[in-house]
């Protein structure tokens, strides 16, 4: 289903985006354990939604 992969890519982007906003040990090159965990599975979401959007605008 389209809106339950939107649905999960935006909350990946809001928990990576809170963590990164209140974690001292991430930084903009650097991320401790919990944040690039969060950030591969948003930047993964991201991609499957983005590929599932540009398969439909054929
Ligand atoms: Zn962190």
């Amino acid at each position: 289903m389209a809106e339950d992969l939107y649905e999960r890519y935006q909350t990946a982007a809001a928990a990576h985006r809170s963590h990164h906003g209140t974690c001292t040990a991430c930084t903009d090159t650097e991320r401790c354990p919990a944040g690039q965990r969060l950030y591969s599975s948003f930047a993964r979401l991201q991609t499957a939604y983005l590929n599932r959007q540009r398969e439909q605008r054929r």
